[in-house]
């Protein structure tokens, strides 16, 4: 890769979580789970964010029984933290570019102008298709499940129920999305569905709006994750941090730098060179680092040179009649 294809480039070869690496490390898959949730990560901040948002922001299981204004109340909560955190982002990293442009891994100055985006701008177009379209979506599947929850028509639980599976929900659920996420990615980059997916990548460099500018269709199916919710019994709080998950580890892994850096320091990852290949190549990294399908499937690239040449090959390949 020459010098100048990146501004900047995380320590590489990016690796996929040691679970699936051979010889075995269980230190290293301990290790793994350990650095993705402490001493702080998003992880923690969005359970936290999901607890508050269940005690000051959603309504009771009674109250969802019937539909109400308890669902304007749950997109207006939506509506106000996405564009809290996406927008922060996007003001500390690009508007005011507080870090300058070290750590940033495309070059290229974001965002852009251009015929491509809605009212010809990248950001404007990435704001509108995510909160027209991805918080009332987002919302719109919160208010099903709690709806169905209420009515018994999903299952629930309580701490007191088991407080091991309680908290096993929360460890699980970035695992499932890594999972889910892929498969649904896939699925669309095939032909039948690329139309809609087109939209995502109208960014070929990123920031933390472009990561929930989805169409409708793409939307439908990205959060259409928590159907699990109607086979697996969960507490009403393990389905705002399930959506909220979704919602703001999107934004997160978008931001286009690597992280947030303070006197020299690392302070927190935010990005993620793995997914900013995705958006630069399009044809490789569908899925996440926690499973092994892009290595599985041979769609991997880790960032390098060598992982550069296979790209180059197989897409060769692929075009030969
Ligand atoms: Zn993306
Ligand atoms: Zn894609």
């Amino acid at each position: 890769m020459s010098r100048t294809e990146w501004n900047h480039k995380p320590d590489l070869p990016i690796r996929v979580m040691p679970l699936w690496q051979w010889p075995p490390k269980p230190l290293a898959v301990l290790r793994w789970y350990w650095d993705s949730w402490f001493p702080i990560s998003i992880h923690l901040v969005i359970v936290g964010l999901a607890f508050a948002s269940y005690a000051w922001a959603s309504p009771t299981l009674e109250q969802a029984a019937r539909p109400g204004w308890w669902i304007a109340e749950i997109w207006l909560r939506n509506l106000v933290l996405i564009t809290l955190v996406a927008h922060g982002l996007h003001l500390v990293f690009h508007g005011h570019q507080m870090q300058g442009t070290e750590h940033k891994y495309d070059p290229r100055p974001f965002p852009r102008a251009g015929r491509m985006f809605t009212f010809g701008h990248q950001l404007r177009d990435n704001m509108v298709w995510t909160l027209a379209s991805g918080v009332t979506i987002w919302s719109g599947w919160e208010a099903l499940i709690w709806w169905a929850m209420a009515n018994g028509y999903a299952p629930t639980m309580v701490w007191a129920d088991s407080p091991v599976w309680f908290i096993a929900v929360f460890l699980l659920i970035p695992i499932w999305e890594s999972f889910y996420f892929y498969w649904i990615h896939r699925a669309l980059h095939s032909r039948v569905l690329y139309r809609f997916h087109a939209l995502h990548h109208r960014n070929t460099d990123i920031g933390p709006w472009s990561g929930l500018s989805m169409h409708p269709v793409e939307h439908v199916m990205y959060f259409g994750t928590v159907i699990i919710h109607f086979v697996v019994p969960t507490h009403p709080v393990h389905l705002i941090f399930h959506l909220m998950f979704y919602a703001i580890y999107a934004v997160t892994t978008h931001t286009g730098f690597e992280g947030f850096w303070a006197s020299g320091r690392k302070r927190l990852h935010l990005g993620n060179f793995h997914h900013q290949l995705h958006h630069r190549y399009f044809e490789v990294n569908y899925g996440t680092l926690d499973m092994p399908w892009d290595t599985a499937f041979g769609t991997f690239h880790d960032g390098t040179d060598e992982g550069q040449a296979m790209m180059r090959q197989r897409l060769k390949e692929r075009r030969r009649p």
